[in-house]
């Protein structure tokens, strides 16, 4: 088997045009037709012609074919690349079209998307803890794990269990602990989408998603739907993408480490900032047995904290030389966020950290000072 950082570097090397060791970036919306290979769209037979020959931006384009080689071969199934990791679960959820979405704590846009369908469709939205009471054949059974904000984790299998025993399909939402972190396909799952946004993109400068299929007919139809749902990865964006998925291994890897450290020292030293600290949630810190399992790889690199109260949860961030205080995850660059500022659902005295790729002591030397600041005033 080639490994994962060969895959990141070489997968879509059969996919090269040009002789340009780095791919270019197309900009072009439009392509030649080929005048010796002239087939009415009627008469072909399948799309796969598209990666060879392009057409037009928004049915493929010669980098999005690129991630799609790269994604295939690094996530072990058919991949569907999108522009958002939102606009991938909404792929998801046309292509599967339930009477029923069963969901606990995710992310918030993943559910706001389950409201439009509540909305306009009717689709009924249950709680995790309703699928053997509810699910019925072609339901679908949404599980984030690690979960937003708090990184801990969920166990996969009992509920890719749960929802085969009523017929039901589950989908992973595997963002935050992409492989080599947790491999999803272990454990049951049926689908797998991941906001390619975060640890795959790595720089906070790029907005795409991903979806995973294990059946190349299912693969088929997502990427014909997404022709007209008009959700493929954008021109640039797909270069930026493809830059990083170069070195993700190396990032996240490093990210997942410095968390563990981090979450240890916060953990160790709770004590130490009784009068700031509330608790602290990271996969580390579980002990059921599944969680090593599925995070074979090592933890993900985000974690949340609560504080004792909203006044501190205000002042935290900018105590802090190295965290920049912004949403979103899975960049090189350490950030935290009082959540309260983008997400409706959540408590209000909890912040969420995300590790990026600086050194593990100069992060801890900086929460513990921002902490004891905030201790000595309390
Ligand atoms: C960010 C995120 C999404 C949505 O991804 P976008 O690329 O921002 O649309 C979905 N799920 C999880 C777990 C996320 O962190």
């Amino acid at each position: 088997m080639v490994h994962l950082s060969t895959e990141l570097i070489h997968a879509d090397d059969k996919d090269n045009r040009v002789t340009d060791v780095a791919p270019p970036i197309n900009v072009a919306t439009t392509f030649r037709y080929n005048n010796d290979d002239l087939i009415p769209w009627n008469d072909r037979e399948n799309l796969d012609f598209m990666e060879n020959e392009p057409i037009y931006s928004r049915l493929a384009h010669p980098n999005s074919t690129r991630l799609e080689s790269l994604f295939s071969q690094i996530l072990g199934g058919h991949a569907v690349i999108y522009s958002s990791g939102c606009s991938a679960f909404f792929a998801a959820m046309i292509h599967l079209n339930p009477k029923r979405i069963f969901m606990g704590q995710s992310y918030h846009g993943c559910r706001a998307i389950a409201h439009i369908l509540t909305r306009n469709f009717d689709v009924k939205q249950h709680t995790l803890d309703e699928i053997e009471e509810f699910a019925q054949e072609g339901d679908v059974v949404h599980l984030e794990t690690p979960v937003n904000p708090y990184g801990t984790s969920y166990d996969i299998q009992s509920f890719a269990d749960r929802a085969h025993a009523k017929g039901a399909l589950l989908i992973i939402d595997s963002t935050f602990a992409p492989p080599p972190l947790q491999n999803v396909w272990d454990f049951g799952c049926d689908i797998v989408m991941h906001s390619a946004t975060k640890y795959f993109g790595g720089h906070s400068d790029l907005l795409s998603g991903v979806l995973v299929v294990k059946d190349e007919e299912a693969c088929k139809k997502l990427r014909d739907d997404r022709i007209y749902l008009g959700t493929n990865i954008a021109n640039l964006e797909s270069y930026l993408l493809l830059r990083s998925l170069r070195t993700f291994e190396m990032r996240v890897l490093k990210q997942s480490e410095n968390a563990t450290k981090v979450v240890k020292f916060l953990f160790d030293n709770r004590e130490k900032y009784n009068k700031v600290l509330n608790k602290i949630y990271h996969s580390s810190l579980q002990t059921e047995e599944f969680v090593k399992k599925q995070l074979k790889g090592g933890y993900g690199p985000v974690f949340s904290l609560t504080l004792q109260n909203v006044e501190q949860c205000k002042k935290l961030p900018s105590k802090l030389e190295y965290f920049q205080h912004a949403t979103s995850l899975g960049g090189i660059e350490s950030l935290i966020e009082w959540r309260a500022l983008t997400d409706p659902y959540i408590d209000q005295t909890l912040i969420r950290v995300s590790i990026g790729c600086e050194n593990a002591d100069d992060l801890i030397q900086d929460l513990g000072n921002a902490l004891q600041a905030l201790q000595d005033e309390a």
